[in-house]
Order: structure tokens, then C-alpha cells, then sequence
């Protein structure tokens, strides 16, 4: 299988929160959405972003430097997946890839999943925005052995506000793949008074039990950890005063998940 070249930012080892047991993940540069709680604004831009002064504690070949990102190939990703193989073998672990929007690159993402896949039989997440045609989807998804499908705004006028983009295609694809029984956990992004709201709430119930096969969802709480970054990267950061929501107003949420049958997880 020839190599194939991609963009990533980061390479995240012995990582708890973005799939079964633990993982690999991996993070691919450049989204097509631009949402107003998104941490991780450095995985927006496609290219590699040189930004002076900056130094970003990543464990990566770059830490240390002023480059934002990397042009690599799928096998020197899956060198450094290889390296701490053995621990999430024991622990039913796998790779997640994560971004930014890994879709955004489908033939880096597509050749990544199947070298994973014949090489290490690893077990394969992919954490997406699910903003993609279904011809990309439909090119990766039977290597992709659980979809983190994130469901933000069920309104496409408030999606579009908040996230830059229609929900139309997001909603469309996610509801293909669950017509084909592909294994999908949801993502919430709980962000007090945008996504939160008793609204989108009950739209989110009634569509959810409208799935096939989607039984589960997580609630990703909105925190402000990631507000730094937008100043060191001359990035306007829209929800200044936003506080991170509370226990009880995440626990009133995750019963009503519950109260439609749904298994909840808060956090990852
Ligand atoms: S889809 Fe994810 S990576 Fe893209 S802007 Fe939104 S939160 Fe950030």
C-alpha cells in the first residue's frame, strides 16, 4: 500500500476520554466548521501555522517549537502508534482520530484506518463533526469501528450561527450510517445557554428516539481552558464570560437523556 501524506497537530498517547479503554489519538489539522466553545482552535487552519513566540506543550517531534502542526505520512503515524502498542492492547484500547475534522483529509484518514487495521489489528474510533459528503464517509467507515458523532444545535438556524455551517449534511449522514447499524455514541457539547437550552433539548429527545440503532450519548461540559490559545493565536474568543455549567444543571440534562432510554456518560 503506497503512503499517503496528511496535516496533524498533535499525537495524544495513553489518552481516557476519547473512546474505550486507552488510546492513541490522533489529531488532524484543519475543520470546516468554526464553533464558537470549539479548544482546540490551533486544529482549525489546514496548514501547518508558524506563530511566533508560541510554544505548545505537545508531546510531539514539534514541542518546544513555534509550528503549529506537521506534514506526515500514514507510516510515520503508525511508527509512533506502534510504540506503546502493548498498552492498549491490555486494556482493549485502540486509535482514535480526532481533530479538527479528520474527514477533511479522507484519503490520509482512509489509508491511516486501514494500515492501523492490517498492521497492529487495532480497534478504530473516529471523533467527528460528521460535516463531510456521505462518498467521504462511505470511503472509511467500514474501517472505522465507532463513530463519536457530534450533535450540537438540532435548529439549523442557531447551527449555522454557532458553528459557521447548515446541519443539513451532519444530520443526513449520521442518520444514513445509523440506518446501517454502524456502532455511534453522540457527543453534546453542553454549552450554557446555546446548546443547553430547554429547546434544543427536547428537539435533540425527540430526534434521538427516532434512531435505529444510536443508544448512547455523551455530555462534553463546556470549560474555558482552551481560551488562551485563541489570544496567542489572534483569534477572537466569542464566549468570554461563559462559565462551565453546573453538577446539578449536568445531572437535570443526563436524566432526561436517561428518561428516553439513553445509557449517559458526562464527560468523554
Ligand atoms: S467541529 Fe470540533 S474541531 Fe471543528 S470547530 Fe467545532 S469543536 Fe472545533
Amino acid at each position: 500500500m503506497n503512503n499517503t501524506t496528511g496535516v496533524i497537530f498533535n499525537i495524544k498517547k495513553y489518552a481516557l476520554h476519547d473512546g474505550p479503554g486507552i488510546r492513541t489519538t490522533v489529531f488532524f489539522k484543519g475543520c470546516p466548521l468554526n464553533c464558537w466553545w470549539c479548544h482546540n482552535p490551533e486544529g482549525l487552519n489546514p496548514k501547518p501555522e508558524c506563530i511566533q513566540g508560541i510554544t505548545w506543550n505537545y508531546s510531539s517531534p514539534n514541542s518546544q517549537h513555534d509550528t503549529i502542526g506537521r506534514v506526515v505520512t500514514d507510516e510515520d503515524v503508525l511508527t509512533e502508534i506502534k510504540r506503546d502498542w502493548i498498552f492498549y492492547e491490555q486494556s482493549n484500547g485502540g486509535i482514535t482520530i480526532s481533530g479538527g475534522e479528520p474527514l477533511m483529509q479522507p484519503e490520509f484518514l482512509s489509508s491511516l484506518l486501514k494500515k492501523c487495521k492490517l498492521s497492529i489489528e487495532a480497534s478504530t474510533t473516529l471523533d467527528t463533526s460528521g460535516y463531510a459528503s456521505w462518498d467521504t464517509i462511505e470511503m472509511v467507515k467500514e474501517d472505522v469501528d465507532l463513530f463519536l458523532y457530534d450533535i450540537k444545535l438540532i435548529n439549523n438556524n442557531e447551527h449555522r450561527k454557532y458553528t459557521g455551517v447548515s446541519n443539513t449534511q451532519i444530520i443526513n449522514n449520521i442518520e444514513t450510517l445509523d440506518n446501517q447499524t454502524h456502532n455511534i455514541i453522540i457527543r453534546f457539547p453542553v454549552i450554557p445557554g446555546i446548546t443547553d437550552t430547554p429547546s434544543n433539548i427536547n428537539q435533540l429527545c425527540k430526534w434521538l428516539q427516532e434512531r435505529s440503532t444510536i443508544n448512547e450519548i455523551h455530555l462534553l461540559p463546556y470549560h474555558n481552558i482552551a481560551k488562551a490559545k485563541y489570544y496567542k493565536l489572534g483569534l477572537d474568543y466569542q464566549l468570554e464570560d461563559l462559565e462551565t455549567p453546573s453538577v446539578e444543571k449536568l445531572n437535570v440534562i443526563s436524566s432526561r437523556f436517561k428518561e428516553i432510554g439513553f445509557k449517559v456518560k458526562i464527560g468523554g
